[in-house]
């Protein structure tokens, strides 16, 4: 057999470049090389959503595959360092707390920390969970670096458009060609029902073998061409709307996100380095438009630079997120607001998952079922995690959260704060994204006081236990002060300030 004869699928065309389609088009090129013919069609006239700014440590990976530099990436993109996310309002009215992105204290081989942390707290400890958590503690005193002692988890905060222009930089200079032109036609083969081609308003014709959807919310390959099917989830999160403004800077930027939960909805607040993005996240059936955008420009610290947008979405995700050779990603493959920063990382996980499926010579039916198996579940424990924020809520004040509070909930979901209400106890299960810390963090953030903590603890005698529980603060303390300010550290990473690559890498 001949290199050729392995390789069916040597014409891919990507439609649409707002970050899903740009994230596709560099890892494919960085995958597949000048070996297969990659072709971006993007329209000017549609533009993209533009939001999308916050993200989670798992982005490193992402970086590290196309090889960026964390440095020269983050000036691109005036990006900032992300900690973690405070939440605020949303076990009650004037509680905080952050779900940071590495855990708290140490745990034991039979028990995590959280189990010490409760027992500690029935001998009189008043420090929150948070107070032992690394990251958290770094976020809270504005610190950040990667040079010192201990070095956080962490991920970034950046500018949508630039991360896409620097994507689109990167994927041309690979080989990836950019076609600008308004799709308006697709055509299927009469008999396999595969996709052939799409042609631009301006006439061309623009065949491929795969075809990769990255055309946001109207889904234009994977609905509007293959009516795959979609699942609803609205009945568990209700936001449908979202206004989003920009403003400037009026402060050092923090290195965390903000989530605030308002009366009917929650407002996002993400620092880059020359500006913030904010937005509000509501339902239109408990607040109207003009109301919401009026609630965001009252709630935002610096003067707004732009005009408040709205935005429109449907939570829920496509039946097939692979169908036939088609691939959504991105807002064409589903949403799940933006609570827990995690869109931008289902595109990553999709890509990769599919690069690794990638057809050689025919596509394999199992081989899509595995994949859209594989993301189903992924996007179910995600949605939980989310719910999760709603649902577990004390707050009395308006009926939005009072109605988030009383709704139903998945099974799935139910069973894990069941077993943490009892026994503070939580398990992951190999295709869910956040880890167990996460769920403890949101858990205890929102006020879930669970009955029991692990017998294991008793192991170790009060005494000893205080003892552990200062020195872990007392640690943490001296690791956090020793660090720079999150704003001296991004000034140090500015192009004349930065040791010579070469150097640093002891070459
Ligand atoms: C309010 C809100 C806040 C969000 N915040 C976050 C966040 O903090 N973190 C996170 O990870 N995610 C977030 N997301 C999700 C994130 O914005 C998206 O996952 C990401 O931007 C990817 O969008 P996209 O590329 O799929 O779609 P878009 O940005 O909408 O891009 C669609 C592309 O398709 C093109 N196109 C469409 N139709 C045609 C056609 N007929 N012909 C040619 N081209 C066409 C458009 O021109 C555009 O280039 C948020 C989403 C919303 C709505």
């Amino acid at each position: 057999m001949n290199a050729m004869d392995n390789d069916g699928f040597r014409r891919i065309v990507i439609v649409g470049g707002g970050t899903a389609g740009w994230m596709a088009a560099a890892a494919l090129s960085q995958a597949f090389g000048r070996h297969k013919r990659i072709e971006l069609i993007e329209s000017d006239e549609i533009g993209t959503v533009g939001v999308g700014e916050a993200t989670i440590p798992a982005i490193k990976n992402f970086h590290l595959l196309l090889g960026l530099d964390e440095a020269e990436f983050l000036n691109a993109v005036n990006g900032t360092f992300k900690l973690g996310i405070e939440f605020e309002n949303w076990g009650r009215l004037g509680e905080r707390y952050i779900h940071p992105f590495g855990p708290p204290g140490a745990d034991s081989w039979a028990a995590q920390f959280h189990h010490y942390w409760l027992k500690a707290r029935r001998l009189g400890e008043t420090a929150s969970l948070n107070d032992f958590s690394f990251e958290s503690s770094l976020a809270r005193a504005g610190r950040f670096g990667l040079n010192g002692e201990r070095k956080p988890n962490y991920a970034y905060h950046f500018d949508a458009g630039l991360y896409a222009r620097m994507l689109r930089a990167y994927s041309e200079a690979l080989g990836v060609r950019r076609i600008e032109g308004k799709v308006v036609d697709v055509n299927l083969h009469s008999e396999s029902g595969m996709i052939e081609s799409v042609r631009l308003e301006s006439g061309p014709v623009i065949e491929g073998d795969f075809f990769i959807d990255c055309s946001g919310f109207r889904g234009l390959l994977i609905e509007q061409t293959l009516q795959t099917g979609w699942e609803d989830w609205s009945h568990w999160l209700r936001a449908d709307s979202a206004v989003a403004v920009q403003s400037e800077s009026v402060a050092p930027p923090a290195p965390y996100t903000r989530a605030t939960a308002r009366g009917e909805g929650w407002q996002w607040k993400i620092p880059l380095q020359h500006r913030v993005g904010n937005g509000i996240v509501y339902s239109s059936a408990y607040l109207e438009p003009d109301r919401a955008a009026k609630l965001l420009l009252d709630n935002i610290d610096g003067r707004p630079i732009t005009e408040p947008r709205q935005l429109r979405f449907r939570t829920g995700r496509r039946l097939l997120q692979w169908n036939r050779n088609c691939l959504a990603l991105g807002l064409a493959s589903g949403f799940l607001e933006p609570l827990e920063s995690t869109s931008i990382h289902m595109i990553q996980n999709s890509l990769i998952r599919f690069i690794k499926l990638f057809p050689a010579r025919q596509i394999e039916p199992t081989e899509i079922d595995q994949f859209n198996n594989d993301v189903r579940l992924e996007a179910e424990y995600i949605r939980d995690f989310i719910i999760l924020h709603y649902h577990v809520n004390q707050r009395t004040d308006s009926r939005y959260w009072t109605d988030c509070r009383e709704m139903s909930i998945p099974d799935t979901l139910a069973h894990k704060i069941r077993l943490f209400e009892r026994s503070a106890r939580v398990f992951r299960d190999q295709y869910e994204l956040f880890a167990e810390q996460s769920w403890v963090a949101v858990m205890v953030g929102q006020g879930i006081e669970p009955a029991a903590w692990h017998p294991f603890v008793n192991n170790l005698p009060d005494t000893e236990l205080k003892n552990f529980m200062a020195e872990t603060r007392a640690t943490i303390a001296r690791q956090v002060g020793r660090l720079p300010m999150h704003q001296d550290y991004l000034n140090q990473l500015q192009p004349g300030n930065r040791e010579p690559r070469v150097a640093r890498a002891g070459a």
